[in-house]
């Protein structure tokens, strides 16, 4: 068997869901190669080649593979694929943006958020909203996949695998770049953070969310958001955890005036420590939670960065 996982980089930098699609590579078994795509990627292929279990790295730095627009990156896989057996890459923004065109390209099925592998062909996802697992076995020769990365823990680095240059260049006509707006922040990225505070409709407004500030510098937290929260404006939505936003899987969650409808636990229910502040003795989100206290959150939130 043998393998190739598209890096998953964040400005240009390799981002942490790389090394936990790995890992899942690494429960497929073969040889694992990463290719990093993008223009100026050296510094990420550097980083992949640390990763353990790394065969090779493959780079394809090239000014028409520059922000990870999909429909050059799916072409490139598309051209690459012949060599393997399983294509993966993260359930991520981009991961989910690309992997399907490289599955309409080869004629294939893709198998979407896999949470586990049970054979090179079988794997398990979670579907309803993570209500049911379902097992899937694909006969395609080629295996498209996305993979949960928190549902695999990351490999370790210390490794030195080879890089090589790819010089497969394709042409992309039904793409521009025009420009994005970075939220710049200082906190850990949603997705792979130990730490999630989360706020929700229940925080009022977006002025409100300030609260949740102090906590979370305190704790070395990222910040989310249920989709009300975003929906209402209160935040921008990269913030939003749930079924159509970030999943995550910290340590610890806690979230505060969050009602916890099924959408908002598909995002989040993995936490190992789960914390709710609510007014609503009656609020679902207590059924999950480890810890749950009943309270008005404007009172709450200060007494609980105070005691921090
Ligand atoms: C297809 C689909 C996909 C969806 N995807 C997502 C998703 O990805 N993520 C997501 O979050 N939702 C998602 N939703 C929406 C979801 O169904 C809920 O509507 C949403 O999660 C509710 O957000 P909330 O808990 O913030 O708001 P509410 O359900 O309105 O809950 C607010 C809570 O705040 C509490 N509260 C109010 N004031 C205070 C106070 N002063 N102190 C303490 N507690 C207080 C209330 O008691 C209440 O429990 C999706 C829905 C659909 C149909």
């Amino acid at each position: 068997m043998s393998i190739l996982v598209l890096a998953d980089l964040h400005e240009g930098q390799l981002a942490g869901a790389t090394a936990h699609v790995i890992a899942a590579a690494q429960a497929i078994g073969g040889d694992i190669d990463v290719l990093v795509a993008g223009e100026n990627v050296q510094a990420a292929a550097d980083a992949a080649a640390t990763l353990d279990g790394v065969t090779k790295v493959r780079v394809a730095d090239n000014a028409v593979y520059a922000h990870q627009l999909a429909e050059p990156l799916g072409k490139l896989l598309a051209e690459l694929a012949g060599d393997y057996t399983h294509v993966l890459a993260a359930a991520s923004t981009t991961g989910k943006n690309v992997m399907p065109r490289l599955a309409a390209l080869k004629d294939v099925a893709q198998i979407s958020d896999i949470i586990a592998v049970e054979s090179a062909d079988t794997f398990a996802r979670p579907i309803y909203a993570g209500n049911a697992i379902a097992t899937v076995k694909s006969d395609d020769t080629l295996k498209v996949i996305t993979v949960r990365p928190s549902a695999f823990d990351g490999v370790e680095s210390g490794g030195s695998a080879p890089i090589e240059a790819v010089d497969v260049v394709v042409e992309n006509t039904q793409s521009t770049f025009v420009s994005e707006e970075l939220a710049k922040s200082d906190r850990p990225e949603l997705g792979g953070a130990k730490v999630v505070i989360s706020g929700g409709r229940g925080m009022g407004n977006g002025e409100n969310f300030k609260l949740l500030d102090g906590i979370a510098d305190k704790l070395g937290a990222a910040i989310g958001a249920s989709r009300a929260a975003v929906d209402a404006g209160f935040v921008p939505n990269d913030m939003q955890v749930g079924q159509t936003g970030k999943i995550v899987a910290p340590d610890l969650y806690i979230a505060v005036g969050i009602s916890g409808a099924i959408q908002h636990l598909a995002g989040m229910k993995d936490a190992k420590v789960i914390v709710a502040i609510n007014k609503d003795e009656e609020a679902p989100i207590f059924q999950v939670a480890d810890y749950g206290l009943v309270a008005d959150l404007f009172e709450a939130l200060p007494e609980l960065e105070s005691k921090l």
